[in-house]
């Protein structure tokens, strides 16, 4: 049997473990619905970083990587829709499609999805050559598309979500707190629309100058500024009519209500399960406040984020800040990461 590079994750006895660049058996198709895909591009996320401190669950000797786009090498004998030569994009949250939830129309909430089954977490997915997925975790890419951009898809499409939860207007102050890839990314979608100003919240001096260059109107370092103050100020007293805390501790959240103006939207999109917030229930009521959270996307949203890759609708050039080759995956990748001096790396397996 042939062997092939891939990124694999080793559980240790205590939380997290280690990422070794290893050779691995290939993969091939043994299921009717199943795709083989040769793995053309595969973006970092700090989901993978999280997943080796600790912060995040994952399956031991599982290839990680869950942000990539490839060729379609093989089918299955029920695959109908997909030709060998196809260029797709993998949704690496697998569905059932039948529980409570995906019959809402909340598949982005799959009963099943919990019980994990994300590829490139608790299964096989993107940092080697080749994958098998079923063809439903699949979208079929326009052939114009470029592979490496279109790795960009799956985070993006969590960014469209963000964004169609929060409900952006014209009229709106737009306040992103928190400029690492995420935030950016959502900030390089809210961009794509009328909006009154866009303020960007961010301690590191790096990532903050990224924030400027993809249209931030203001910058604050809530190290060496007053937030509150700032913002008032630059917005005329009118506050922030749409917040994204796109960090979820404890202080961001706090934050975010000190700024927020009568009828705001606090959209709740990053992650970090050991934060808590005191709040003034009325400070809601009073004033008509919302508070949303957002949680990566449905299909819909990855169907947007498909033609904002394909029309280069948004600005992929500076959002892919480094492509490397899977080799260097550790040693640049995820030392990059580490340093926090990237927006997105893209490993080219
Ligand atoms: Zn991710
Ligand atoms: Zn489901």
């Amino acid at each position: 049997m042939g062997k092939m590079l891939a990124a694999v994750f080793h559980k240790s006895n205590k939380l997290g473990g280690d990422i070794k660049l290893e050779e691995v058996d290939l993969p091939y198709v043994t299921k009717s619905n199943q795709v083989l895909v040769e793995i053309k591009a595969c973006g970092i996320c700090g989901t993978d970083l999280k997943i080796i401190e600790g912060g995040h669950p994952a399956n031991d000797n599982t290839i990680l990587g869950h942000e990539f786009a490839g060729i379609v090498r093989e089918v299955g004998e029920s695959v109908q829709d997909l030709e060998i030569g196809d260029k797709v994009v993998a949704d690496p949250n697998e569905k059932c499609g039948y529980c409570i939830n995906c019959r809402r129309g909340l598949s982005n909430l799959c009963e099943y999805m919990a019980s994990g089954t994300t590829f490139g977490i608790f299964q096989d997915g993107g940092f080697a050559k080749y994958c098998v997925l079923p063809r439903s975790s699949l979208f079929k890419l326009p052939k114009k598309i470029d592979l490496i951009a279109a790795s960009l898809i799956e985070p993006l499409s969590c960014a469209v979500h963000c964004h169609n939860i929060a409900n952006v207007k014209e009229s709106d102050n737009v306040v992103i707190i928190g400029a690492g890839p995420m935030g950016l990314i959502i900030e390089s979608v809210i961009r794509k629309h009328p909006i009154k100003r866009l303020i960007s919240i961010e301690i590191d001096e790096w990532r903050g100058q990224k924030a400027l260059d993809l249209g931030a109107d203001l910058l604050i370092n809530p190290d060496t500024s007053n937030v509150q103050k700032e913002i008032m100020k630059f917005t005329n007293n009118e506050g922030a009519d749409v917040i994204i805390d796109a960090v979820g501790i404890s202080k961001t959240f706090e934050m975010a209500t000190n700024f927020w103006a009568p009828g705001a939207r606090l959209i709740c999109f990053g992650q970090d399960n050991r934060a808590e917030a005191k709040i003034k229930p009325n400070d809601i009521v009073r004033y008509q406040r919302q508070i949303l959270g957002s949680y990566i996307g449905y299909a819909e949203d990855f169907l947007d984020a498909i033609e904002l890759v394909a029309n280069k609708a948004i600005d992929i050039d500076k959002l892919i800040t480094e492509v490397i080759p899977l080799e260097k995956l550790i040693l640049t990748g995820f030392k990059l990461m580490k340093e926090r001096k990237c927006v997105k790396i893209i490993a080219l397996p």
